[in-house]
Formats: structure tokens, sequence, C-alpha cells
């Protein structure tokens, strides 16, 4: 069978987490997020996660060369050989151009990239609202995703927690990173012909209808 290596590109807010979960699941493929991975050593207290604390509650972007080694690592375990949902990766040139090294090296299928596009008025809003869970990593929203109880996960029961980067500072700040490193990978994709681009607003299930429907045409 053909691996499934896709990424998901969008701004902070786009839904790229939450799509991403549902892939993985659909296509049998794990989902690797360098935002869960960074925020996994975190709270395992390991001297990476000390490393990225500040520069992750600010908003910017860990090195290069860091996220690069993370998924280099992930890529090669065992439960990724047929495939991989990369979200959060890469978020600037160097690491698209380090990842399409890795796929070339590791012969591996090529990566098709969705580009999901909202506004930048409803990300506000999506990230101020968005809260999650620690320990199973479900995500919720205050208005458009609201847990059966308030502040509790309803898959695992866990104390719900809002992000330390979701304040208005941190969210601002992710914005503009994006708009200045990361939003010329969807040019670079679209050079390579890999691109596809989907509407992110509306209700989450048409939104994975449409990602799905994209990887089909
Ligand atoms: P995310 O969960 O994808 O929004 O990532 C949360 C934070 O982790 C980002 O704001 C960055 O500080 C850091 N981070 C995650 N992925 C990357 C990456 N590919 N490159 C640099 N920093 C990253």
């Amino acid at each position: 069978m053909a691996q499934r290596n896709l990424i998901l590109l969008g701004p902070p807010g786009a839904g790229k987490g939450t799509q991403a979960q549902r892939l993985a699941s659909r296509f049998g493929v794990p989902q690797i997020s360098t935002g869960d991975m960074l925020r996994e050593a975190r709270r395992a207290g390991t001297e990476l996660g000390q490393r990225v604390a500040a520069v992750m509650d600010a908003g910017g972007l860990v090195s290069d060369d860091l996220v690069i080694a993370l998924v280099e690592e992930r890529l090669g375990r065992a439960d990724a050989r047929d495939g991989a949902i990369l979200d959060g990766f890469p978020r600037t040139i160097k690491q698209a151009e380090a990842l399409d090294g890795l796929v070339a090296k590791m012969g591996r299928d090529p990566v098709r990239v969705v580009a999901i596009e909202v506004p930048r008025a409803a990300l506000v809003e999506r990230l101020s609202g968005r809260r999650s869970c620690p320990k199973c990593g479900a995500t919720y929203h205050l208005d458009f995703t609201p847990p059966r109880s308030p502040g509790v996960c309803d898959a695992c029961g866990s104390a719900l927690v809002q992000r330390a980067d979701d304040t208005a500072e941190a969210i601002s700040r992710r914005q503009d990173v994006y708009e200045r490193d990361t939003a010329p990978l969807i040019e670079y994709y679209a050079e390579r012909g890999a691109l596809r681009k989907v509407s992110g607003v509306g209700p989450l299930e048409e939104v994975l209808d449409r990602v799905t429907r994209s990887l089909e045409a």
C-alpha cells in the first residue's frame, strides 16, 4: 500500500491538530505534532523541555535543528512505516528542505500538503476559547465544541487546561511568526505541485471531508 505522508499547513487556530487527529485514525498512521512533542517534553521536565519553555510561551519558534531532529527520530519509528500526518511541522523553509532530504534518505513516498485556510479575524476567537486535556490530548472550544461538563474532559475525566501560548499577546506573536516564516511554505509546496487548499471554516466534520476529498482529486 502506498504510504500516506501528509502535511497540514495553516495558521495557528486553523484546526490542524483537530484534523490531524482524525485523519490519523482514519488512515491508521500516527499524528506527528512537534508542538505536542515539545509540550510533552516540558511536562516530563526534560532538559529539552526546559530549554524551549520560554520561547514557546512567548509564541516564538524553537530552533530548526531541534525540531528537525525530533521529526527524524519520530518518522523512523515502526508505527510511522506506512506514513504519518505531520501537524505543525515544517514551519520554515529550512525545515521543509530538511524534510525533503529525510523523505529521500528514508526512501518514503513524497509528502502531500493540505493548506487549511481561515480568515485571520476568526483565528483569535478560536484560539482564545480553546481548551485541551493534558492527559489524553482531546481538544474543545468553550463555544463551538464544549465538553459535556464545564472544565472536564469527556473522554477521560481530567481537568481541562488552556495553553500558555493561547493568551492575546502570544496569539498575536504566533500569527506574525506564521505570516513571516511559515506562510512562504504555501508557495514552496505549490511550486512542487504538492499543495491542495481547503477552507477551514465550518463544522469540523465538513472540514475533514474537504481535506479527504482534496487528497482524492
Ligand atoms: P503548536 O502546538 O503547533 O501550535 O506549537 C506550539 C509551539 O511549539 C510553537 O508556537 C513553537 O514555539 C513550538 N513549535 C512547534 N512546532 C514547531 C516547529 N516546527 N518549529 C519551531 N517551533 C515549533
